[in-house]
């Protein structure tokens, strides 16, 4: 997807150790060209990692390596997934978006938050489900942030439906035998939005017919094979984690 870097002076280097567990839904309250202006005005001390325009357009402010200023606060949160004592500005990736509280989301919005929610929880492993991906007032109730139009489920099953598209990962059609050295689930789709469909015990040769570089990173490795019969499984489970070498 085209994100145009925009930057922001307002964001905390590294995660102290950290890494994104999910992301964040904002409201900007305000336009796009606004939200530029402000991540990069000194009296801000505010800034989201990415922020999307009502026609789709996407901003990037901050690297997800780094710490946006989006959701520095807690209060009575309601996320199950919310860490005591700890800024969830280290463990989240911001999102915001254009519009006001009452407005419709209109469906360009709709679409290009879902691709990149898909993006960033494939790049860090990240569940695609509402323990993964919450509004700012789960966080902090005393906000309204992402107002009251946005269907967070809806939203979220959108970029589970992208995650699972074959149509949106690419596939090498180079064969082979690779050796599973443990336990590894079989799916649809290189990812684990996509349900486990069967397994492939440790030790077994298995011939695939091609394999993915653009799956679910897990621990930091993207790649999964094809067997014949379509079914993926991570390369990260076997004797060749990365394919093609
Ligand atoms: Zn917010």
């Amino acid at each position: 997807m085209d994100v145009v870097w925009k930057g922001s002076r307002h964001f905390s280097k590294g995660r102290r150790g950290y890494r994104p567990e999910a992301v964040v839904v904002h409201l900007m309250e305000g336009s796009l060209r606004g939200t530029d202006a402000w991540f990069n005005d000194p009296a801000s001390n505010v800034s989201a990692h990415y922020g999307i325009g009502r026609d789709g357009e996407v901003h990037q402010y901050v690297r997800e390596a780094d710490q946006a200023w989006h959701a520095g606060r807690s209060w009575t949160p309601s996320w199950s997934g919310h860490r005591d004592g700890v800024n969830p500005n280290l463990y989240t990736i911001g999102i915001e978006h254009e519009g006001k509280a009452d407005e419709t989301w209109p469906a360009a919005m709709y679409k290009a938050s879902a691709a990149l929610i898909k993006e960033i929880c494939l790049r860090w492993n990240i569940p695609i489900d509402r323990q993964h991906v919450v509004g700012h007032r789960e966080i902090y109730a005393r906000n309204t942030c992402p107002g009251s139009q946005v269907d967070l489920s809806r939203l979220t099953k959108m970029a589970s439906g992208i995650a699972v598209d074959l149509g949106n990962h690419n596939l090498i059609g180079q064969k082979g035998k690779v050796t599973v050295r443990a336990t590894v689930n079989l799916r649809d789709a290189p990812t684990t939005a996509s349900p486990k469909v069967g397994s492939i015990a440790g030790g077994t040769e298995v011939v695939y017919t091609g394999w993915t570089s653009s799956g679910q990173a897990i621990d930091g490795n993207p790649h999964w094979y094809r067997r014949a019969d379509g079914r993926y499984f991570w390369a990260g489970a076997t004797e060749q984690p990365v394919p093609g070498l």
